[in-house]
């Protein structure tokens, strides 16, 4: 099979324009190629970097013409934009990753109902549309179980532990009300000993490249902070990379993929959620990797050849989280953070501070592991915080 390149020069879309799409904008850019970025939200970020903005609701017919006859490929900041328009514009150009892709991975049931299928390690799960499966489903896993909503959930959203089978009162008024979401995925909860993932990037003829383990720590469902190598031995790094690689190419992925993953105590790996694209726990590679994240999905999506993986040196990735943005905004904050060595400051330009928004990240750099680690525990103590 003979692949076209995607010369520089070209216009390559991205559908979702936060803080990924700006990331990705800005690699397309320094590549020589034009970005069309289309986020209903004209405070994208990623429109401050566009070379054509469309900020109309992704159900517009007129815009999807206009933004089809522009691109010559596609790709997705986040992997809830409507499948049917992916589907659409696949029609028409290359769709990095592929509708088939999106809408199995947005819809977390098709997602581990898939994975199982493959004889992927998943927590035990089970599927609920009404107060009596939920109920057969606590009985069945056993408590405590997570409860998500099969979809839109993120950053925690949408996302319930029960912790006795009492608890699951108070979630069925949650599903009777109006307009909430009519099917659930329950899992056990899973204990672990860490959280990890993986970066896997996979091109249309089954190349890949695979990142290094890291290791990742949530405050109520938000990604705190993201410590590259993870410490964990070089058998548990294999398996990890071995399954990620696994569930891309099962999923004929073509794009770049974050696989999350439970180290569980008992020395298990599970996989908990894939990413059809570059993820919050991958900006580390922006600073300390040879190829970041954004640029290869800049090559996947342009054809290009992948990048090398190779990473630099340690790091700690630790994110700005609503009003801890203004931590460094101030001439004093700003100054001691710069001041620090191998601090590199990412701020996405929102203009809005709301709770839980991630308002930019902090990679934390330098030649050995504990000085990294120190200094950004030492920041994130000052952010009121500690990993
Ligand atoms: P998710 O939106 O599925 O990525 O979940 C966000 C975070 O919630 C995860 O990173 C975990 O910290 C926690 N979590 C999700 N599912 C489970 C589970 N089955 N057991 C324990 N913790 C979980």
């Amino acid at each position: 099979m003979t692949i076209r390149i995607l010369e520089p020069g070209a216009v390559v879309g991205v559908l979702g324009g936060g803080q990924l799409g700006a990331m990705f904008a800005s690699a397309a850019r320094r590549m020589g190629y034009h970005v069309a970025v289309w986020d209903p939200d004209i405070d994208a970020p990623a429109h401050q970097i566009a070379t054509h903005s469309f900020s109309t609701a992704f159900s517009d017919l007129s815009s999807r013409e206009q933004f089809a006859n522009i691109v010559q490929a596609t790709t997705v900041e986040w992997e809830n934009v409507p499948a049917e328009l992916c589907r659409w514009l696949e029609e028409r150009c290359p769709m990095r990753p592929s509708s088939k892709v999106l809408s199995t991975l947005q819809d977390r049931i098709a997602q581990k109902q898939f994975l199982s299928s493959r004889q992927l390690p998943v927590a035990p799960f089970a599927m609920v549309e009404s107060g009596d499966q939920l109920a057969e489903a606590i009985a069945r896993l056993g408590c405590p179980v997570v409860c998500k909503t099969a979809t839109s959930g993120y950053d925690g959203r949408g996302q319930w532990i029960l912790r006795t089978p009492a608890d699951a009162k108070q979630l069925e008024t949650i599903m009777k009300q109006p307009g909430s979401s009519q099917r659930w995925i329950v899992e056990r909860f899973i204990v672990f000993a860490r959280e990890l993932s993986v970066l896997v990037v996979r091109n249309e003829g089954g190349e890949f490249r695979l990142y290094p383990v890291v290791e990742n720590w949530h405050e109520q469902g938000i990604l705190r902070a993201t410590c590259v190598p993870a410490s964990i031995d070089s058998g548990i790094a294999e398996r990890a990379k071995e399954v990620s690689l696994q569930a891309v190419a099962a999923l004929q992925g073509v794009g770049v993929f974050c696989v999350e993953l439970f180290h569980t105590t008992d020395g298990d790996l599970l996989i908990n959620e894939i990413a059809p694209r570059p993820h919050n726990s991958g900006h580390y590679t922006l600073d300390v990797c040879s190829v970041s994240q954004f640029e290869q999905q800049v090559r996947v999506t342009c054809d290009l050849p992948l990048g090398e993986t190779r990473l630099l040196g340690p790091a700690v990735m630790v994110n700005l989280i609503g009003e801890e943005v203004r931590s460094v905004m101030s001439a004093e904050g700003c100054s001691n953070l710069h001041s620090t060595p191998g601090a590199v400051l990412h701020l996405y330009g929102k203009q809005m501070i709301r709770p839980g928004r991630k308002m930019g990240h902090v990679t934390f750099t330098g030649p050995q592991e504990e000085l990294v680690a120190a200094a950004a525990q030492k920041f994130m103590v000052n952010l009121g915080t500690s990993a």
